[in-house]
């Protein structure tokens, strides 16, 4: 009988596996960084001097793309790329599900007489008809607009993609409909940093940079993710078709030893970090340091911060290499927010900053009275933004799969508050006091501090319990999940930063233009952000029973769940932000409500059918097996006159009528979730259908610690995060 147990076979195949042979590298990190990337050197080197400085205008300031230009850049970009070997082009974009998606063509077009010429015209570059109708578009497309275009990103340089079968130029873009609207999440971060710049440069000319350049948001994302064996992956419908275990006991030994965090990497994964990092190289990703997290078979990867854009972009290939790479290392790499219950969580960190080359990083703190003024406006427009918008920064984290993590005791809170760290708080309780240190030297009003402290602290006195942490130079978002676009959180802070940057802008032309001293104004508007917004800033432990209730009494939302959540990006102050920054049109706020209400029941609806059918088809049958093999045994043994204990045979029937009880119950809300408004099926797949998985999934755990082992179908815990 255990010849078809699936686990069994599979334990069997991980023990013979044989990991592929090592490369070994002659080459360089150095000799082959961005070597199938057309980057701004290879345009330089490949196209007319001209062109090159229209392109380059377009990348710097944002100036449109010359269609003269886009045949030149065309032509350089095909003859570079045929000689790396691709055959193919693709325009890949990234529409509202949050993956990558790509609609490829051939570089060859056949002629009549049956031989074929090579076609890659300006045109092609910068416009694509991929149709795609059949991505979520909220409403937005109606049959008689239901086309949608890709248009070439110049920010974003095109790259050769290789494969054993073939090599491709892709070229990134963006994805809009007929109508101009945004069908991804690439457009709202070329629209939010536009308008995030214009307001943050209203400020830099008040501390008088006459003519600033654009400035631009980074973004470094740290990705968390989980490695395990490809025959355990198999031999889990669960793990194939949503990404989590839907079933499983915790391990006797978890994650409590902590002899996992930051051990040293097991060989296997070792050679498959070094093969992703020459990849992640090849295209010009700035992979950085690599270490394993806090679970077994956990590990993160944090490339160099880049701009928000193109660090967006390059998350995303590094999801997809990191997917093809693990095949190839006999390994599947999860990077859903929580695959295993009961084990530590992954996480995307966001860390995130303002600037550009010639004024640096504007939430460091500069080494002169002046600067740290610059700086700390900055960081009181962070502190307006977060305040006032932190229903928004929920929102943009709010996933199905991310309910899972967010509040949950390893990861940081739904509630959305900031850490300055003790030195940066002081600060601005000084400012708070009305600057009772300030004194006017030189001219210059110190408001509060000469010069800031180091705020630099050592990581081990960072507060891990915040969802949004100053770390020196720059803030960290800790509560974007795993498998998400840092596109969206992205998107949401450039815009909520324009605001409070623009209103600081406001504020202080103002006060300068009725003849208030510069550096007093500023002193008044820190003040009086520190008076209105001040809320929002938590030093203590995000984890405590008490934060939630002090947090509603600071007036902070505890948006719980996505269902909770999504409301907000159709809230009244909403649509008006994004309208003012022209981010997002109200039809596209709706647009990505709906998407999002969608993508939650779709989520939750595949996990509930999968766990209707695995409880069915899986655990039962093996629960049944075993208790008729004790059922036969207790009739035997009574045959024989033996005194038979029966009470093996009753601590697996009570388990498996709960899990027949929670298995009916399940088809039950299944069956009655759906509702016209589509918030209201996703509140009933909340309220009734997760309950109804947990009860199932109850059961049959209960069941994992009972039945023979042979005779048990799913790989275990144990085996799937220990046997690297
Ligand atoms: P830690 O785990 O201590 O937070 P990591 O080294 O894992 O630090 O990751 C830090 C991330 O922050 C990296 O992606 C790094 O490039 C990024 N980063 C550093 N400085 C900045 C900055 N000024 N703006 C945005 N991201 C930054
Ligand atoms: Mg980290």
């Amino acid at each position: 009988m255990s010849g078809n147990n699936v686990r069994l076979q599979a334990i069997k195949d991980v023990e013979a596996y044989v990991p592929p042979t090592p490369i070994h590298a002659e080459e360089t990190p150095g000799d082959i960084f961005g070597e199938n990337v057309f980057s701004i050197q290879v345009m330089q080197r490949r196209l007319p001097k001209s062109v090159f400085k229209s392109v380059i205008a377009t990348i710097e300031r944002s100036e449109p793309l010359d269609p003269l230009v886009a045949d030149a850049v065309a032509s350089a970009m095909k003859d570079w790329a045929m000689e790396k070997g691709a055959t193919h082009y693709a325009h890949v974009f990234y529409p509202l599900t949050g993956l990558t998606a790509e609609k490829h063509d051939s570089f060859l077009d056949p002629v009549g007489d049956g031989s074929a010429f090579a076609s890659f015209s300006g045109k092609t570059l910068i416009q694509g008809e991929p149709d795609a109708s059949s991505f979520p578009n909220g409403g937005l497309r109606q049959t008689f607009e239901a086309r949608g275009y890709t248009g070439w990103d110049v920010m974003s340089p095109a790259y050769v993609l290789e494969n054993p079968n073939g090599n491709t130029l892709c070229i990134p873009t963006i994805f809009i409909s007929m109508t101009g609207e945004a069908l991804d999440h690439k457009t709202p971060v070329l629209r939010s940093q536009q308008a995030m710049s214009m307001q943050a440069k209203r400020v830099l000319r008040l501390f008088g940079h006459e003519d600033p350049d654009n400035v631009v948001a980074y973004c470094g994302p740290e990705q968390e993710y989980f490695l395990i064996d490809s025959h355990f992956f198999l031999a889990r419908p669960d793990l194939l078709n949503a990404g989590r275990t839907l079933f499983g006991a915790r391990p006797p030994k978890g994650q409590e030893f902590d002899d996992h965090y930051f051990g040293a990497i097991p060989s296997r994964v070792l050679g498959f970090m070094m093969d992703t990092e020459r990849e992640l190289f090849k295209l010009g990703i700035p992979a950085k340091t690599r270490h394993n997290e806090v679970a077994p078979g956990q590990f993160e990867i944090a490339p160099m911060f880049e701009r928000a854009n193109e660090a967006s972009d390059h998350q995303q290939l590094l999801m997809t290499t990191f997917k093809s790479v693990a095949k190839k290392h006999g390994m599947e790499c999860l990077f859903h927010e929580k695959p295993f219950d009961g084990v530590n969580g992954s996480g995307k960190h966001v860390n995130f900053s303002l600037g550009n080359a010639a004024q640096g990083n504007l939430l460091l703190p500069g080494d002169n009275p002046h600067d740290n003024a610059q700086f700390l406006v900055f960081c009181g427009a962070v502190i307006r933004a977060v305040h006032k918008y932190g229903g928004l920064l929920r929102v943009s984290v709010a996933s199905a799969s991310n309910d899972h993590r967010l509040g949950a005791n390893e990861a940081p809170p739904a509630i959305i508050s900031i850490f300055l760290g003790d030195q940066l708080a002081d600060v601005f309780d000084q400012i708070a006091k009305g600057g009772a240190t300030r004194s006017k030297e030189k001219g210059t009003l110190t408001i509060g501090v000469d010069t800031l402290p180091d705020l630099t602290k050592d990581p081990g006195d960072r507060n891990r319990t915040s969802p949004f942490a100053f770390t020196g130079n720059r803030f960290e978002f800790r509560a974007p999940g795993s498998m998400q676009t840092v596109a969206v959180p992205m998107v949401m802070l450039n815009t909520i930063m324009a605001e409070a940057l623009d209103f600081c802008a406001t504020t202080l032309e103002k006060a300068v233009a009725a003849g208030t001293d510069f550096n007093e104004a500023v002193q008044t508007l820190l003040a009086d952000i520190v008076a209105e917004h001040g809320a929002v800033i938590f030093n203590g432990n995000g984890y405590s029973e008490e934060w939630p209730i002090e947090a509603e009494q600071r007036g902070l939302k505890n948006l719980r769940t996505t269902v909770d959540a999504l409301p907000e990006l159709i809230s009244a102050e909403a649509i008006e932000l994004f309208g003012t920054y022209e981010v997002f049109s109200e039809r596209e706020m709706h647009s990505r409500y709906e998407v999002g209400c969608e993508q939650y029941i779709l989520t939750v609806s595949v996990e509930a059918n999968l766990t209707l059918e695995m409880g069915t088809t899986t655990v039962l049958p093996a629960a049944i097996r075993y208790q008729t093999e004790l059922a036969a045994n207790v009739a035997a043994l009574k045959a024989a006159g033996v005194d038979a204990d029966t009470s093996t045979l009753e601590s697996v029937s009570a388990p498996i009528a709960a899990l027949r009880a929670g298995l009916a119950t399940l088809a039950d809300a299944i069956a009655h979730d759906h509702h016209d408004d589509p918030l209201a099926t996703a509140t009933a797949i909340r309220d009734t259908v997760l309950p109804a998985m947990a009860q199932v999934r109850g059961a049959a755990d209960a069941l994992e610690g009972l039945v023979a082992d042979d005779l048990w179908p799913l790989p275990t815990y144990q085996e799937m995060l220990y046997i690297l």
